[in-house]
């Protein structure tokens, strides 16, 4: 077979549909903008509480990030330790690396409660060194994450490293046993259908253009523009990540969509596949320009980039395979004759401090900014945003969220209008800091 420019998960899946007619209700209680991990969660949570739900989906189910991705359920944040605690000071960041812990939690159970075959398994997440003084930093990070939040990290000195990954150009390693792999594709589908099971309507095709304040009978609310038609709900909450658009101008300002691109190899021989890696870890590099990869649950090698720092289109999944396929080779030269099956890319959301963010714009409630940590984060933020929905709308308690209310910055200057003109440059940045740092 020649290389597909197609996404392989979405082989190994029948996606769920929504209603061949789909007529818009009239009113909901909470619009969900966006059918990904962070739009579902929240619809099946809010739904299972009693609330009637519409999502939202320019596309279809699960067509953004939730479908494209790597499928590690990491541990941890995007921004390192120290960092966390210099900024929220210790108390916070211990409840922010509690709460990355507990959305592999809530991940699992979610999977478990629903029974969605997505090849879930705490296999562990494997962070690699392309640098001495990288190595040297993780028996230090080990060190902060054992003593500030109570978690074990293992430092794999480099004459171990090949019990863990069958490639010899790394100074070492750290891994993280709590870490998680899965199927995204068949996760979000999974996904899908209990949010429908839980009584959320999905609407795909129905791009929101735009949301006006109006009250009906006396209850504040929205009235929402779609393409398929009106509604009026009571609350929206927006879950639509790297794809966030001009329909919430505020949140579009504040993120960053960053491309990021997958090649799938055919499936390799057994023998070879553990050799390469023979924990089946969820493996990532120290770099900012960071390669991760791991293997498929059929045996291929799945191995990811920011090879291009703009969203996808034809051109950068084009490119990105070659400049991807050098990567693998690099790291795995036993893989110089294998032969790539899939490419594509997706797009992903920074904002622009590297954290993800959650609460209220506008008035409108929103998750974002999971920076690559998306699977499990996303999942966990919209299981408590709709908590917070549910209690906000019956005076309930407000659940626990650290990332709620943390100051959420904009672009240095405010110069920035949802167009990424910078992106390019920030490329040049990344590689310039991976070259020095
Ligand atoms: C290539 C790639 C690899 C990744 N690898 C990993 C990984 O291994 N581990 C990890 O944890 N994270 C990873 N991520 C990140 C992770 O996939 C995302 O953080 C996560 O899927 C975000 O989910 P979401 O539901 O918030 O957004 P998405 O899944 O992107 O969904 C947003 C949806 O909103 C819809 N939408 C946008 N605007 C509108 C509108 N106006 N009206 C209606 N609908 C709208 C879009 O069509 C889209 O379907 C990766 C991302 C990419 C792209």
């Amino acid at each position: 077979m020649g290389m597909q420019e197609r996404n392989y998960w979405l082989t190994t899946v029948e996606m769920p549909r929504a209603e061949a007619s789909p007529l818009l209700p009239e009113n909901a209680d909470v619009a969900v903008i966006g059918a990904g991990f962070t739009g579902l969660s929240a619809a099946r949570t809010l739904a299972q509480r009693g609330a009637k739900v519409a999502v939202l989906e320019s596309e279809t189910i699960g067509w953004g990030a939730s479908s494209r991705n790597g499928g590690m359920v990491l541990t941890g944040m995007k921004l390192g330790v120290n960092q966390l605690i210099s900024l929220y000071g210790r108390e916070l960041a211990q409840r922010m690396y509690a709460a990355s812990l507990a959305s592999i939690d809530c991940v699992e159970q979610i999977v478990r409660e629903e029974g969605i075959e997505c090849d879930f398994s705490r296999s562990g997440h494997l962070e690699v060194a392309c640098k001495r003084k990288h190595f040297d930093d993780y028996a230090r990070q080990a060190e902060v994450v054992a003593r500030e939040f109570n978690h074990e990290l293992r430092v794999v000195e480099r004459q171990d490293l090949s019990a863990e990954i069958g490639s010899n150009i790394y100074f070492g390693g750290m891994v993280d046993e709590v870490s998680a792999r899965l199927n995204p594709a068949r996760y979000v589908a999974g996904l899908a259908n209990a949010a429908i099971k839980a009584g959320a309507e999905i609407f795909e095709h129905a791009r929101v253009e735009s949301l006006e304040r109006e009250s009906r009978h006396g209850e504040a609310g929205w009235k929402l523009t779609t393409s398929q038609g009106r509604l009026w709900a009571r609350d929206v909450f927006v879950g639509t990540s790297g794809y966030t658009g001009r329909a919430t101008p505020a949140l579009q300002k504040k993120i960053i969509p960053i491309g990021s691109f997958i090649i799938t190899t055919e499936i390799l021989p057994e023998k070879l596949a553990r050799e390469l890696s023979p924990r089946n870890r969820m493996i990532y590099d120290s770099k900012n320009y960071l390669y991760y990869y791991r293997l498929t649950p059929d045996g291929r090698m799945l191995f990811g980039g920011r090879a291009a720092f703009f969203p996808e289109n034809d051109q950068t999944v084009r490119r990105s395979a070659e400049i991807l396929r050098r990567g693998m080779i690099e790291v795995y030269p036993q893989l110089s004759d294998a032969k790539l099956e899939y490419v594509w890319g997706g797009t992903l959301d920074f904002a622009f401090d590297i954290m993800p963010h959650a609460g209220q714009i506008d008035g409108m409630y929103y998750a974002v900014g999971y920076a690559g940590h998306g699977v499990a984060m996303a999942t966990y933020q919209g299981q408590k945003m709709a908590e917070l929905i549910a209690a906000q709308a019956t005076a309930g308690e407000t659940p626990e969220n650290p990332f709620v209310g943390i100051p959420f910055p904009g672009a240095p200057l405010g110069l920035y209008n949802g167009t990424p003109w910078f992106l390019p440059f920030a490329g040049a940045w990344y590689k310039f800091l991976d070259w020095v740092s």
